[in-house]
């Protein structure tokens, strides 16, 4: 048998090679359309158990047999597998977008849910039904006929107008480069970009040091160089990308105007008002004056703090570093030099304490006494030795689920770190017989591998990346959920699925937990206290500033896609500039053109969604401040109640109802301004 459609447990990573993934999958595709065939088909009826089940039961086995080839493209990034996974990509995508548009599936959810049936299904599977049916909704399938070619069009034209944005401010990126050729202008950037700028030269056939737009040259330049003159250079040429000040072809003005336009006649087509109510449907957030709320209720709070902070830094800038006014292109440089005179430590010295072996069990250690199950390894085949296996029990010693971790950094596996399911919770029947489908996790890092015969070390961002992806790994093992549609993180509105992830990260700040997750490679002592105590001073450096600054790009992204009319005379320009008299204190120069480059909202999938950062933020927080407030964070009763009503409900309920079940109230912004050190005296 094909290994690849081999269900009956973990995934067969000891059998599994590329020449399975073609004729598998092909198997699998010709298996579900026959099945959609099938239950599309006037004799099946409008019924759970006659069409919602068994459409559940078939694309899962393509999802986890699909999933299986995705996670090895990812963590095992090989010719062959890449070759495997591309060579099937275009035919997987195509069967989910033909699922998405099949009307004939849309027509018999939604006879499910006029059905008598339909108030005796259990929630999961009412919330199942309801989200298939606001989904087709919202991809346009309820429209009238004589509507559908328009919808159509738009749709397309936004997909394009999108690509035509990235590309437009990647050309504009790439377009301009600056040619140092007086060393003494190098001053103060560190060696290494240095040594890459006269490299970028060299290869242009030049003399000199070349500096750029792409991250790697413009960040250093703005933290580190001394030459202010080479800092305004790449300031405003960064700030006018992709603007009228540039090649008319690149300019995104006219792309920014249209997409505007396109957003909002087929948010009308739908029957809303604008591209926000629409972009709120399927989230957390209620309505668009609830998130304008929101934001201007956490700005006025923010506000003061962040014009401390930019008072404090010209006060820096002026007494310390001779600039007697701080333009916008002396903010990186000024703020880096003051965050080193008062806040220095060595990010080398923290890597010291955090071996690997103390690391883990002081994270398990975490997840069993806040969630009461134990942590034990546990065997089964992976794709590399270095990949670990462990399994989570109730104290009684039943499987609750099982993880993969795969810590280390290789050449053949993507950047950054995720979580990613291989086995949903459910529950399954096999003939007669029923059973509940345990879970199954990846969890993956880019942690540097131990280096000759010392263990491995990682920075206090590594572990808290490692807490961040714990969060959701636990989102997805500790569900209590029996329907797939809604278990674990399916099903999780959009800005409520970094909730249980962020939360986590707060028990990599609390003092109590460092003492025992930390041993020096070397002598074995833990973090000694005055080191944290400066890492916890240089975490809120600066928070006044960085929070105004995501809720001005928040708050523009809403009103630009609500209230605003694109074909009203008023420009984005000006309403950006509201948003900062509003918010910043931060007032860029009039030539700056910030919206030509806003990628997130205009090629990005965050327009009407920015908040979401921040949103998850104060919900993460204000859940963490329940254990403050218990007096311990790991308060046994708060604890039981945040698996109960958050972590195992999965996408049962609306988010906003997990969270009201959890707190007692509406989320309330002050445990994050108070984590983040802006508290009124
Ligand atoms: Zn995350």
């Amino acid at each position: 048998m094909n290994p690849i459609l081999d269900f009956s447990g973990l995934p067969r990573f000891d059998l599994i090679t590329p020449a399975d993934v073609q004729p598998g999958i092909s198997q699998l595709l010709q298996e579900n359309r026959k099945l959609v065939e099938k239950l599309t088909s006037t004799s099946v009826a409008a019924s759970w158990n006659d069409f919602a089940a068994p459409l559940t039961d078939g694309i899962e086995r393509l999802s986890r047999a699909w999933g299986i080839v995705g996670h090895l493209h990812s963590v095992n990034d090989i010719p062959q597998w890449r070759e495997a996974y591309n060579g099937m990509l275009p035919e997987v995508s195509r069967f989910f977008a033909e699922l998405g548009q099949n009307l004939k599936l849309f027509a018999k959810y939604k006879a499910i849910r006029a059905s008598k049936d339909y108030p005796a299904l259990s929630q999961a599977q009412r919330k199942i039904i309801d989200n298939e049916v606001r989904d087709f909704r919202l991809s346009g399938a309820e429209l009238p006929e004589e509507k559908k070619p328009r919808f159509q069009a738009i749709s397309e034209e936004l997909a394009s107008l999108s690509a035509k944005f990235s590309e437009n401010l990647l050309d504009a990126t790439n377009a301009f480069a600056e040619i140092v050729s007086d060393e003494a202008e190098l001053a103060g950037l560190p060696d290494d970009v240095c040594q890459a700028a006269r490299e970028a030269a060299e290869k242009d056939g030049k003399t000199g040091w070349k500096f750029t737009l792409l991250m790697p040259s413009y960040m250093p330049v703005m933290q580190y160089a001394d030459s202010r003159r080479l800092r305004a250079a790449l300031y405003r040429a960064y700030a006018t990308r992709a603007a009228e000040f540039g090649p008319a072809e690149l300019d995104n003005t006219p792309v920014i105007q249209r997409i505007l336009e396109l957003r909002r006649e087929e948010a009308q087509l739908l029957g809303y008002n604008n591209h926000a109510e629409v972009s709120l449907v399927p989230k957390m957030a209620e309505s668009v004056t609830q998130v304008l709320d929101f934001l201007r209720d956490l700005g006025a709070k923010a506000k003061p703090f962040a014009q401390k902070d930019i008072e404090e830094l010209r006060q820096f800038a002026k007494d310390q570093l001779q600039l007697d006014t701080l333009e916008p292109w002396d903010i990186g440089y000024a703020s880096e030099k003051m965050l080193q005179a008062r806040y220095a430590f060595s990010e080398q010295e923290v890597k010291q304490y955090f071996t690997e072996d103390k690391v883990l069990t002081g994270l398990f250690h975490v997840v069993e006494t806040l969630f009461g199950v134990r942590l034990k390894p546990d065997n089964a085949p992976a794709w590399h030795d270095d990949v670990r296996f462990f399994r989570i029990e109730t104290p009684a010693g039943e499987l609750v689920g099982q993880f993969y971790l795969d810590l280390y950094a290789r050449d053949t596996k993507r950047g950054g770190a995720w979580m990613d399911d291989a086995i949903t919770r459910r529950r399954v029947f096999s003939g007669s017989m029923e059973s509940i489908q345990k879970p199954v996790a990846y969890l993956n890092c880019n942690f540097p591998p131990p280096v000759g015969s010392k263990p491995a070390t990682f920075t206090h961002d590594d572990v808290t990346t490692l807490f961040h992806e714990t969060g959701h790994g636990l989102h997805h093992l500790l569900t209590r959920v029996e329907e797939l549609g809604v278990s674990g993180i399916h099903g999780v509105e959009w800005d409520a699925v970094e909730l249980p992830s962020q939360f986590m990260e707060n028990y990599c700040w609390e003092w109590q937990v460092l003492e025992q997750m930390t041993a020096h490679v070397d002598s074995g002592a833990p973090l000694p206290r005055e080191l944290f105590d400066k890492m916890l001073a240089a975490k809120n450096f600066q928070s006044g500033m960085q929070t105004v600054r995501q809720i001005e790009f928040s708050l523009f992204d809403l009103l630009l896609h609500s209230d605003f009319d694109p074909s009203a005379q008023k420009a984005v320009l000006e309403l950006l500039k509201e948003v900062r008299d509003e918010v910043a204190v931060i007032i860029p120069p009039e030539w700056h053109r910030f919206p030509n480059s806003f990628s997130h909202i205009f090629a990005g999938g965050y327009s009407a969604g920015y908040f979401s950062y921040k949103w998850a933020e104060v919900l993460s927080a204000d859940c963490y401040a329940a254990f403050e407030e218990a007096g311990n964070p790991f308060d046994q009763i708060t604890g039981k109640r945040f698996l109960d009503e958050i972590i195992a409900a999965g996408g049962t309920r609306p988010a906003l109802d997990n969270f009201r079940a959890f707190r007692g109230r509406e989320p309330k912004v002050d445990a994050l301004l108070r984590h983040n050190g802006m508290i009124s005296a």
